[in-house]
C-alpha cells in the first residue's frame, strides 16, 4: 500500500500534474521565489509611449533568478497545447491553453530560444523557452531583461493569418486595458492565481 502511495507520488511528479512556477526555482512552488521588476506589477499603470496609448500592466515582469545569462529555463505553469508562437526579437511570445471545463490561457513574452513548436502538448516540465541572453539584451536593449507573464480568463483574440509570423494565431489583450474593469475581465493577477494553485 505504502509502496503504491509512492509510485503514485512519482507518476504525479513525472507527469508535471499540478502547477508550478515558470522559472527554475528551488520546487518551482511558492511565489515567495518570484522576483519582480521595478515596474513589474500587475495592474500599474503604464505611460504612454510612441504608438503606445497608456494602459495596465496586465502581467507580471519576472526577474532573471539567477546570473545565468547564457540560457535560464522558462516553464509553462501547468500542462497545455501551445496555440500561438511568435519569434520577431524582443517581442518573441507563446500561447498556451490549459485546462478542460476550466480554460485559462498562460502568455509568455520577450522570450527567445523557443524550442516547442506550435500544438505541441507541453507540461510543468518541459523547457518552452529562455530567457534573453547577453548578446541579446545588448542587441534589442537591456529593459527587456526580464520576461512578461500573463494569465487570461478568456480565449485570447483570434488573428488572422500572417505570412511574417505565420504561427502567429492569437494574441493578448496587453494593450487594450484601460480600467480596472477591463483588466479583471481578462485576466487574473498572476501572483493570486499562483499563490491560490501552487502546492
Ligand atoms: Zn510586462
Amino acid at each position: 500500500m505504502i509502496k503504491t502511495g509512492f509510485l503514485l507520488v512519482i507518476l504525479f511528479f513525472n507527469l508535471g500534474l499540478g502547477y508550478r512556477l515558470p522559472i527554475n526555482a528551488l520546487g518551482r512552488n511558492s511565489i515567495s521565489s518570484l522576483k519582480l521588476t521595478e515596474i513589474g506589477e500587475f495592474g500599474l499603470l503604464r505611460k504612454e509611449r510612441p504608438h503606445v496609448p497608456a494602459h495596465l500592466h496586465t502581467g507580471i515582469d519576472i526577474k532573471r533568478p539567477t546570473n545565468n545569462y547564457q540560457n535560464e529555463p522558462i516553464y509553462p505553469i501547468f500542462e497545455g497545447i501551445v496555440i500561438s508562437k511568435r519569434q520577431d526579437g524582443p517581442y518573441a511570445q507563446l500561447i498556451i491553453e490549459h485546462g478542460g471545463d476550466h480554460k485559462f490561457w498562460t502568455v509568455y513574452e520577450h522570450i527567445s530560444g523557443i524550442e516547442v513548436d506550435l500544438f505541441d502538448s507541453v507540461s510543468t516540465e518541459t523547457k518552452i523557452a529562455r530567457f534573453m541572453n547577453r548578446n541579446e539584451l545588448n542587441k534589442y536593449g537591456w529593459q527587456f531583461d526580464h520576461f512578461h507573464f500573463e494569465i487570461l480568463k478568456v480565449q485570447p483574440i483570434k488573428l488572422k493569418q500572417n505570412n511574417l509570423n505565420p504561427e502567429r494565431l492569437f494574441s493578448s489583450y496587453t494593450l487594450v486595458a484601460y480600467t480596472k474593469e477591463d483588466l479583471n475581465k481578462y485576466f487574473y493577477d498572476p501572483l493570486d492565481f499562483l499563490e491560490k494553485h501552487l502546492n
